[in-house]
């Protein structure tokens, strides 16, 4: 707990000072590292609410194209990184270890969208967020069909870090009926299909609306995808998943 204090504070200082005058690039990383280490660490309450303070200043801190891992800002993301796994629509283990991605600007609207999930009784579960280029050849390379995979001539939203496969968990992760699993590219996977019940139909709407609330677009051909309305603001990257941290 004494180690935990410390850290807080040695990083309250150094984001007091950072505030209070101009402050170079080592020392900015410097802060960037200790938030990373308090969040790896933070279990107690006192240090969630540290960490909810310091979102706000660490916006001045952070650049908005950063790639950042979601899982380093808000321990409540549950992670169904389905391309890490053979369980998606090509059968092959596409990342190295499951992991989330956004660019930071992103990142900020998603932590929106699960604040205002978490008052109605929901978690955000995410199956795919940014996906390095060279991936996007090889699901290019195996699916080459246009409408159901991205030319990566072009790249998709998930190959510059602003889109997001999304669904929804009570607040025990249990998952929320959305009619088909991820990447269904069946008709039931259409965003608007009315084969399914009332409540299945409703529940893809709460995901669609509350997420175009906070700046991500909803497409018609897949319940689950969203990009962020900066478009193609970033560039295509191909920038590989860091798995020991
Ligand atoms: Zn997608």
């Amino acid at each position: 707990m004494m180690k935990r204090s410390f850290k807080i504070s040695s990083l309250i200082f150094i984001i007091t000072l950072n505030i209070n005058c101009n402050i170079n690039e080592s020392d900015n990383n410097k802060i960037k590292q200790s938030f990373k280490v308090i969040n790896r660490d933070s279990s107690a309450e006192s240090i969630k609410r540290y960490k909810s303070n310091l979102l706000d200043t660490l916006t001045a801190i952070f650049e908005n194209d950063e790639l950042v891992d979601v899982t380093l800002f808000s321990e409540d993301f549950i992670l169904d990184i389905r391309y890490a796994t053979k369980n998606n629509f090509i059968d092959t283990i596409l990342y190295p270890c499951a992991k989330c991605l956004l660019r930071y600007e992103v990142l900020k609207d998603l932590l929106r969208v699960q604040s205002e999930l978490k008052k109605k009784g929901y978690k955000v579960k995410l199956f795919d967020c940014y996906r390095p280029h060279s991936v996007q050849k090889i699901m290019w390379e195996k699916m080459p069909i246009v409408g159901l995979v991205a030319d990566p001539a072009t790249g998709s939203r998930h190959n510059r870090g602003s889109a997001i496969d999304i669904t929804l968990t009570d607040l025990d992760g249990y998952g929320i009926d959305m009619g088909t699993d991820h990447d269904d590219l069946s008709l039931k996977g259409r965003t608007f299909y009315r084969g399914f019940n009332d409540t299945i139909f409703q529940n893809r709407m709460l995901l669609r609306t509350i997420l175009q609330k906070n700046h991500f677009i909803g497409i018609n051909s897949e319940w689950w995808h969203f990009s962020h309305d900066c478009g193609t603001k970033y560039k295509v990257s191909d920038v590989g998943f860091d798995c020991n941290n």
